[in-house]
């Protein structure tokens, strides 16, 4: 058997949707383009959407939007894809990593405070496989010290805590629907926020400036006129819109069949002593995007060959950004700076997790990590 890492859920009514636009010569570009945003805004319950042409554009337009820039730092994880402190860098500004929480991989809420300086701008927390960080200690942390709160949803859409949701106490947040995110059209992104203003500057800066509100948005909040520079066209494009359309109204069901699959996947491993798994907080929605497990780093590399082998794609995610040689030349980051990141790093394996598998397709991929378990570890 061969089973795929993913495989994305685009149908033919989504696919009739791009072709419809394409055959109105384009023209209906601004209704759908405002039939996803306001779909998704509705879906979120928060009521700006814009949409993006990725989630790496996103944070690092949403960064600048919200004023930070050279010289600010912005405290975020190591634990992610490295898109989201390269947005930092692409602002000039630089990333403070703090170590994660064994239990979950989010950035540990108890370490933020010390790395907070004069110069810190910004938190930008990352919702760690689908599972959201403690929104509300982050929030009060970023009050005491006057921080804007930046949200990297990209693994979160569909996302819960204690009733909250991606965007509901962060001053924005920001998602992807590239290639292998939970909804996708091959490459996209959007940001969430409440702020009327701050999603007139954001519209600003995507149309190479020419949006007057956007400048009266940022005069309106006070900042000099040429604080807020111009010159992206990061927007979303029709075609991608298109393709969400369909995806956003199945988004739940979607959701509910990753949901079960996690459910498989822990219910065969919990119990396995010689791997571990992260844990599901409480009082949450787990957005399911990745599933992993752990083991211990010097079998890795064999079981994630070995799974390979039997036919079962696998991945790795993440190996932590400040181990990556540009960070560690830049900023003299060395393993065993963040232990908690480095140990999950070095333990994780990603499963295949998509609405498509089937139930023997679930079946097999638990039956050929426990034979490794076996094989490896006993
Ligand atoms: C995929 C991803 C991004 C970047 O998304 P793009 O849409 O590909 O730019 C950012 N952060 C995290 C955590 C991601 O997984």
């Amino acid at each position: 058997m061969k089973v795929d890492f993913f495989r994305h859920n685009i149908d033919e009514d989504d696919i009739q949707r791009v072709v419809d636009v394409l055959r109105a010569g384009l023209s209906t570009a601004d209704d759908t383009m405002h039939e996803f945003e306001s779909r998704f805004a509705e879906f979120l319950g928060i009521p700006h959407i814009i949409g993006m042409s990725s989630c790496t554009e996103a944070l690092q337009l949403t960064l600048l939007a919200f004023g930070v820039g050279p010289a600010d730092e912005v405290i975020t994880t190591p634990m992610t894809f490295c898109a989201t402190s390269n947005a930092i860098l692409h602002v000039g500004a630089r990333p403070i990593f703090v170590d994660v929480e064994p239990t979950t991989g989010n950035i540990d809420p108890d370490r933020i405070e010390s790395a907070i300086t004069r110069r810190t701008k910004a938190i930008l927390p990352v919702h760690l496989y689908g599972q959201m960080c403690d929104m509300k200690r982050i929030r009060g942390i970023a009050d005491n010290h006057h921080l804007v709160v930046i949200e990297d949803a990209a693994h979160c859409l569909e996302g819960e805590r204690e009733g909250i949701k991606p965007g509901g106490l962060g001053d924005a947040a920001c998602f992807s629907f590239y290639a292998t995110k939970n909804i996708t059209c091959g490459e996209g992104g959007a940001v969430a926020t409440a702020s009327q203003e701050h999603a007139s500057i954001l519209r600003h800066l995507i149309q190479h400036r020419v949006d007057q509100s956007g400048i009266d948005a940022a005069q309106g909040l006070g900042l000099p006129p040429d604080a807020i520079p111009g010159g992206w066209y990061s927007g979303m494009n029709v075609i991608q819109a298109a393709l969400l359309i369909g995806q956003l109204d199945r988004i739940l069901t979607l959701w509910r069949r990753r949901e079960q699959i996690a459910q498989m996947y822990r219910e065969s491993f919990e119990k396995v002593d010689a791997m571990w798994l992260l844990a599901d907080g409480y009082n949450i929605r787990h957005a399911r995007h990745l599933f992993t497990i752990h083991v211990p780093a010097d079998v890795r590399s064999d079981f994630l060959a070995s799974l390979q082998e039997r036919g079962v794609g696998v991945s790795v995610n993440y190996q932590p950004v400040h181990l990556y040689e540009f960070y560690r030349r830049k900023f003299g980051y060395n393993p065993g700076d963040f232990p908690v990141a480095e140990k999950i790093g070095s333990e994780t394996i990603t499963l295949p997790l998509y609405p498509l598998m089937t139930d023997d397709e679930v079946a097999y991929v638990i039956e050929s990590v426990k034979a490794e378990v076996v094989r490896l570890l006993d």
